[in-house]
């Protein structure tokens, strides 16, 4: 696959992005989303041909200074553990185990950054988007899946993994007797308000829905959305909750859980800042969100690069 030149420059730092999802792997050299040099979207099929189309595209790009890799998971973000940068226990045919980091870092011979996709996009909204200037904030995206990551004083948290806040336990929602989607939790957060489950309520995707089906809708995701948020806040105390994903561009969506939220927290630890309309609030960059986050991702490789 030829990568497509879309324009070039001289001067800043050009890094590495790779975006590696469960339908397509995002590749692109830059150095931010309005400095993309080089790109390309790759079909995710099995990780050999999938990877050896990964490393073409760099080797006909301009060099980039290090790399980061933007995954879906579950992966292993522990520097010290012997399977750091690979995917560890992922139910998609053949990736189970594959290295990333390391089959990037082999044929590249750079620095490479590594976290999981909703970590990355966090990153690039944080840069370039919706949480531009604000140290404290959670990414949620809410599509198929629900997923969700902090920045913490611009860090991301590191522990034994990375959080898994798409699947904390959220009270049900009156009327509401839709057994919840999660293979593992049945009614969690995205068993009961990922897209997968709205279109089981209704017989068909949110996208299509209409009339009081669309109300509903709406009532019900607007108030899962908002008890997730809520335990995001009384957990993290973010400056600002950003939400992307398809699910989330419901219109009149965003809102709803604006002001759910405040119902929610019951009058306790809230402050006029969680009710203004710049709390909750759109993701600003679209798909683009986790390519550049993982332009950032290589920056910090390259500031701090892993030990190896
Ligand atoms: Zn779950």
């Amino acid at each position: 696959m030829r990568p497509v030149i879309l324009s070039s420059g001289t001067e800043p730092i050009r890094y590495g992005g790779i975006e590696a999802g469960g339908t397509k792997v995002v590749c692109l050299v830059g150095s931010s989303p309005d400095d993309v040099v080089a790109s390309t979207r790759i079909p995710t099929r099995d990780p050999e041909s999938t990877l050896a189309d990964v490393l073409a595209f760099f080797a006909g790009a301009p060099a980039p200074a290090a790399v980061g890799i933007a995954s879906f998971g579950p992966v292993e973000l522990r520097r010290e553990h012997p399977d750091y940068g690979r995917i560890t226990a992922s139910p998609k045919p053949g990736w189970r185990d594959v290295d990333l980091v390391g089959t990037v870092r082999a044929a590249l011979d750079v620095p490479v950054g590594f976290d999981t996709d909703v970590a990355g996009a966090a990153l690039g909204e944080g840069r370039w988007g919706a949480a531009r200037g604000v140290d404290t904030f959670v990414y949620l995206t809410v599509g198929t899946g629900i997923g969700a990551a902090a920045v913490l004083d611009g860090r991301l948290p590191t522990g034994l993994g990375h959080a898994e806040m798409g699947h904390i336990s959220v009270p049900r929602q009156p009327g509401d007797d839709f057994p919840g989607r999660c293979p593992f939790h049945g009614d969690c957060l995205e068993g009961m308000a990922g897209g997968p489950a709205v279109a089981d309520r209704f017989g068909r995707p949110a996208e299509q829905l209409d009339g009081e089906d669309l109300r509903q809708a709406l009532e019900w995701e607007a108030g899962y959305l908002a008890e997730g948020v809520r335990t995001m806040v009384y957990t993290l105390s973010p400056q600002r909750v950003v939400v992307g994903g398809g699910i989330a561009m419901m219109a009149g969506l965003l809102p709803l859980v604006r002001s759910r939220l405040g119902e929610a927290m019951g009058g306790y630890g809230a402050l006029a800042e969680h009710g203004a309309e710049d709390f909750v609030v759109p993701a600003g960059l679209g798909g683009m969100a986790g390519p550049a986050g993982a332009l950032v991702l290589a920056e910090r490789a390259l500031a701090a690069p892993p030990a190896p």
